[in-house]
C-alpha cells in the first residue's frame, strides 16, 4: 500500500515502492514520480533499484543521477541523457540504475518569454509566470545560452561516500553559445529531505554536445513552458530509511552550497 505522507508544501506527497510503481502507470497530469530522496542520497544510499527504464515509465522530463552519481541524468523528450564528469553527452541505458531522479508527463500549461538573464532572473520569470498558488513547478525553457557554468560528479566506488563527499569531487565546467532546453522543478522549501527545495536545473544542448547540472547561466531570449505539479509519488527502495520530512535551515544552507555555487 503505498504510504500516504499528505499535503507537504502545497503538494501531496505519497511514498510506493518499486513493484507498487510498476502497477501504477497511469498517472496524471500535474504529478511528478521521484525515485528515492535526497535525504537518502546524502546519507549516503547512491545506489537505488529503479531503472532508467522504469523512471521513463512514469515521465519524460526530468532530471536525477545514474547509481554511484556516474553523471548528471537529463531527461527531455523522453530520452534519459547523461552528462559525464570528463564533459562527454551520453545516451543512459534502460537497465542502468538512478539513486535519485525526478520526471513527470510534461504538458505545458503556461508558456512566456524568458531573458535576457541569469539565473535568479530567468527562474524569477518563470516564478511570475505561474500563479503566486502554485506550490510545485515544472519547467523546460529552449533558449540560446550565452553561458552555462555546469556540474557532473564522476563515478563513486563503493563503499559510498555521502554525496558530500562525493560533490566534493565534483567536476565544473563552463559552455558558450549554444542552444540548449533547460529543464527541472522548482519544489517548496517543506518538502527538504525528500527533494532540493527551490529551483534545479539541468540542460542539454540541442544539438547534445554539451550537458549538465546547472550551477549558474546566462541567457538570450528563450520560451519557457511551465506545468504546475500537485502530486509527487516518491519511490522509496527497500532499506531506504525515509528521514525526517520537513524545512531544516541547516540542511537547506548546505544543499544549497551543494547544488547551486
Ligand atoms: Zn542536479
Amino acid at each position: 500500500m503505498p504510504i500516504d505522507d499528505g499535503l507537504i508544501g502545497g503538494i501531496h506527497v505519497a511514498r510506493v515502492t518499486r513493484a507498487e510503481a510498476a502497477a501504477d502507470l497511469d498517472q496524471h497530469d500535474h504529478e511528478a514520480f521521484q525515485a528515492s530522496t535526497l535525504d537518502a542520497l546524502l546519507r549516503g544510499s547512491l545506489a537505488g533499484d529503479l531503472t532508467i527504464g522504469e523512471l521513463l515509465d512514469h515521465g519524460d522530463l526530468g532530471l536525477g543521477t545514474r547509481n554511484l552519481l556516474d553523471g548528471e541524468l537529463i531527461v527531455v523528450d523522453g530520452e534519459a541523457w547523461v552528462a559525464r564528469a570528463d564533459g562527454s553527452v551520453v545516451r543512459a541505458a534502460p537497465d542502468d540504475r538512478t539513486p535519485f531522479a525526478v520526471v513527470c508527463r510534461f504538458t505545458a500549461e503556461i508558456e512566456g518569454v524568458v531573458g535576457p538573464g541569469g539565473f535568479d532572473a530567468v527562474t524569477a520569470q518563470v516564478d511570475a509566470l505561474a500563479p503566486p498558488s502554485a506550490a510545485c513547478l515544472a519547467v523546460r525553457i529552449d533558449a540560446r545560452v550565452e553561458r552555462a557554468s555546469l556540474r557532473s560528479v564522476p563515478r563513486q566506488d563503493q563503499p559510498a561516500p555521502t554525496l558530500a563527499d562525493a560533490i566534493a569531487a565534483q567536476v565544473v565546467w563552463e559552455a558558450h553559445g549554444f542552444d540548449a532546453a533547460i529543464v527541472g522543478f522548482r519544489f517548496p522549501r517543506d518538502v527538504d529531505g525528500l527533494e532540493l527545495p527551490g529551483w534545479h536545473l539541468h540542460l542539454i544542448a540541442d544539438d547534445r554536445s554539451v550537458a549538465g547540472h546547472v550551477l549558474d547561466l546566462e541567457i538570450a531570449r528563450g520560451r519557457a513552458q511551465v506545468e504546475i505539479q500537485d502530486e509527487l509519488h516518491v519511490e522509496v527502495p527497500a532499506g531506504v530509511a525515509v528521514g525526517r520530512v520537513g524545512y531544516d535551515p541547516e540542511r537547506v544552507r548546505r544543499l544549497e552550497d551543494m547544488e547551486r555555487d
